[in-house]
């Protein structure tokens, strides 16, 4: 290439040379010579310039018509500028197919997809999808304020949270409320982040299905319940005697699918709670009652101690955060063997909050249980929670109930060391104790 265009420069140097060198012998024959050279020299300027506008046009009209064949200089220039022109030509068209193609398919997802600017969370772009499941419309909102286009939704102060926005798992669409859609937002790069907004109506419904049957199956089951432990409880062994084992173990099967049918309907009533009350929630008696349970189930076995550490109290509902103390309580007792200590602390928390804590010395949870505890049903020994009287749904309540109340359990094991499991409750939820209570 280099030689090319160093061959067709010195062929431009040569030719206009050889036209000076010809206007001087001519001119020398002529006997003016200067003014043969001087015109010589001018035709060569005018030629110069005629060139190069021939290439200012050639590039302003973005001409697709191929370069003549001449071999000097401005020929190779107009050659070189017509390749680059057809290169970027090519390029441009391979970019616009591929814009297309990526479009189409950001088109075609089932999920509605919004190119979001951050800083005044501006729309930039959106997908089909986005006008059916949010109602935007383009182009009249390309441009518009996300936060303001979505009022239902009440998103601003989500989407100001940016990286650390928490996905929403369900919320009605503006379209309409049976229209039920999940949302996250992915920032991707400082300057552009992207909402998804996915239609998980058919999931709320069936979740909705499950729960509605798992509740109206316990409630269902609770008379006919009732009625067989009341007769139960109506035999007396000490007439039966050859009957009192047989007797012991159906009172006790019958215990059991009470309790598990009561945890089921109390499940069942968390799940269906959206909110919960504001009730200032005395936290000493809370601690005597919890005391007394654990003593209660201990039957003195167990060195209890309680610390109440806070002069705190904590807003919420008092029953539901004593269904869910009271099941740690238990745990602490029944996964404790004879001989261990069981402490219940309440504290104030490093960030404002407060924190319910429940130790034991038990036997502890291996570390790859520790994740699945609270999931219902789920044991770390069938038949240990089982002979302990358990349903496997205690830890299960104790997280609907604080995530109610927008705590969380934090649970540290040691197998074979003991276990301990902490709610912690964020400021809002705590308020100071007031003089006198009790
Ligand atoms: P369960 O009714 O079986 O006790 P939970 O939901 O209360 O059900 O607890 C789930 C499982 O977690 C239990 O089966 C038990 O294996 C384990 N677990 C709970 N608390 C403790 C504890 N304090 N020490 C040891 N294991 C525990």
């Amino acid at each position: 290439m280099r030689d090319a265009d160093d061959a067709a420069w010195w062929r431009s140097l040569a030719g206009s040379g050889l036209l000076l060198v010809v206007a001087a012998i001519a001119g020398w024959l002529a006997g003016r010579p200067w003014a043969f050279v001087a015109m010589a020299a001018l035709a060569l300027a005018g030629w110069q310039l005629w060139s190069l506008w021939r290439v200012l046009q050639r590039l302003s009209a973005r001409s697709h018509a191929p370069v003549g064949h001449g071999r000097g200089g401005w020929q190779r220039l107009q050659r070189l500028l017509h390749r680059g022109q057809q290169e970027a030509r090519v390029r441009n068209r391979k970019l616009v197919a591929l814009l297309r193609a990526y479009r189409a398919a950001a088109d075609a997802l089932p999920d509605a997809v919004v190119v979001v600017e951050p800083s005044h969370q501006r729309i930039v772009w959106f997908n089909q999808a986005a006008t059916r499941l949010l109602g935007l419309v383009a182009p009249a909102d390309i441009d518009a304020a996300l936060g303001e286009r979505l009022p239902g939704l009440s998103i601003a102060h989500w989407l100001a949270s940016g990286r650390h926005a928490e996905p929403i798992a369900d919320i009605a669409s503006p379209m309409s409320p049976q229209l039920r859609l999940s949302l996250r937002l992915v920032p991707y790069s400082d300057e552009l982040w992207l909402l998804v907004a996915r239609d998980v109506s058919k999931l709320v419904r069936l979740e909705g299905m499950r729960r509605d049957f798992v509740a109206n199956v316990s409630h269902e089951l609770r008379t006919p319940l009732t009625v067989v432990h009341g007769y139960l409880e109506m035999l007396d062994p000490a007439e039966l005697p050859a009957w009192a084992p047989m007797l012991a173990e159906m009172q006790r099967q019958s215990q059991r699918m009470t309790q598990l049918v009561d945890d089921l309907l109390t499940l069942s009533r968390l799940e269906s709670q959206d909110t919960i009350a504001d009730d200032s929630v005395a936290m000493q008696p809370m601690l005597a009652a919890l005391r007394n349970e654990a003593h209660a189930l201990s039957q003195g076995r167990h060195d209890i101690i309680v610390e109440d550490a806070a002069p705190l109290d904590l807003l919420g509902s008092q029953q539901q955060l004593h269904s869910a103390f009271s099941n740690l309580v238990s745990n602490a007792v029944r996964y404790t063997p004879g001989g261990g200590s069981i402490r219940i602390g309440f504290e104030a928390g490093a960030d404002g909050g407060a924190v319910l804590w429940v130790r034991d010395s038990g036997r502890g949870i291996a570390a790859e249980h520790l994740p699945r505890l609270t999931e219902r049903f789920y044991r770390v020994s069938t038949s240990r929670s089982r002979e302990s009287g358990g349903t496997g749904l205690g830890l299960a309540i104790v997280k609907h109930v604080l995530q109610l109340h927008q705590a969380d359990l934090a649970i540290e094991s040691q197998p074979g060391s003991g276990s301990r499991f902490a709610c912690r409750f964020p400021p809002e939820r705590v308020q100071h104790r007031e003089p006198g209570s009790n």
